[in-house]
């Protein structure tokens, strides 16, 4: 599995959603209502789908 990330407003950053999924689960998934208190500015980010970037090897944090 890869990890889901979103990329931070703020500082521009990829911060972890906590979600692990590959990209056909991406395409098929529907994210709603969900929030990150975002570890990087300390804001809370909404986040869905599309916003999605997969971590697949490992590269970033
Ligand atoms: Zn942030």
């Amino acid at each position: 599995m890869s990890r889901a990330m979103i990329r931070c407003p703020e500082s521009g950053r990829m911060i972890y959603t906590g979600v692990n999924l590959e990209w056909d689960e991406v395409a098929a998934s529907r994210f709603v209502g969900e929030q990150l208190a975002c570890p990087r500015c300390g804001a809370t980010h909404a986040w869905n789908e599309n916003d999605i970037e997969l971590d697949e090897d490992g590269c970033g944090d």
